[in-house]
Order: C-alpha cells, then sequence, then structure tokens
C-alpha cells in the first residue's frame, strides 16, 4: 500500500469529502481551504508532480483541466470566475507529492500570488 496521503484518499482508506469523479480522475474539497470553494483534483495513478509527467501525459493532464472545468460548474463558480493552481515543487510551495489541481473560488483572488 502506498504511503501517499492522496493515494489513499483514491483507495478511499482516509475519508475525504468527494465532489467529483471518473475513470481518470478524483476530485475532493481542501481540508484547509483558501476560499469559499478550494476543490483538488487528482490523477487516480501516483504521478509526484507536473514536472513528471510526459508527452504521453498529455491526454491526463487535459483530462484534469476539464475535470476542474467540471467542478467550477458543480460548484456554481464558473460564472464568476475562478482560479486553478498547481504548486510544483519546494519553490512552488507544494507541500503534498501527488499531482493536483486546486480549483479556488468563491471570492476576489488576489495577483501576484503569495
Ligand atoms: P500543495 O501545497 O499545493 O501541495 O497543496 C496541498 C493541499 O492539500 C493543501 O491545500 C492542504 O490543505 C491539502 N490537504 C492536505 N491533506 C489533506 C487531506 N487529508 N484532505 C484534503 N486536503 C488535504
Ligand atoms: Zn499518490
Amino acid at each position: 500500500m502506498s504511503e501517499c496521503l492522496f493515494c489513499k484518499i483514491v483507495a478511499r482508506t482516509i475519508p475525504a469529502t468527494l465532489v467529483y469523479e471518473d475513470d481518470l480522475v478524483v476530485a475532493f474539497d481542501d481540508i484547509n481551504p483558501q476560499a469559499p470553494t478550494h476543490t483538488l483534483v487528482i490523477p487516480r495513478k501516483h504521478v509526484d508532480s507536473i514536472a513528471e509527467l510526459h508527452d504521453s501525459d498529455v491526454g491526463l493532464l487535459g483530462h484534469l483541466m476539464l475535470a476542474g472545468n467540471k467542478i467550477a460548474k458543480l460548484k456554481k463558480i464558473a460564472d464568476a470566475g475562478y482560479r486553478f493552481v498547481i504548486n510544483t515543487g519546494t519553490h512552488g510551495g507544494q507541500t503534498v507529492f501527488h499531482l493536483h489541481l486546486h480549483v479556488l473560488g468563491g471570492r476576489h483572488m488576489a495577483w501576484p500570488p503569495g
């Protein structure tokens, strides 16, 4: 069994508030939300980060982003607008090393990010 936290969420061995799932991705609410809507979309297969994806993963990456759009609609933030974030590596602020797309919305997002 993988020690990866998000692999355990995929396997349902630790709980999460599931928002969406299909054959390739699982989405669940972030445990420490930074906005009224803060959902994470992850591939079912373990990938450390977006930096580890290969040309052959283009379909998976597109699927992940399009799932983010579906979640924005499900969460009713699509019309007002939303933000996708993929933190990558140490300077990118990544803390969980299983690729995840943050879907943030429900408030105005500042720029530049911190
Ligand atoms: P990152 O800093 O981009 O790696 O984001 C990791 C995210 O995972 C953070 O926003 C955490 O709040 C979130 N997180 C950590 N553990 C859990 C968990 N058990 N369920 C849901 N979200 C989590
Ligand atoms: Zn994993």
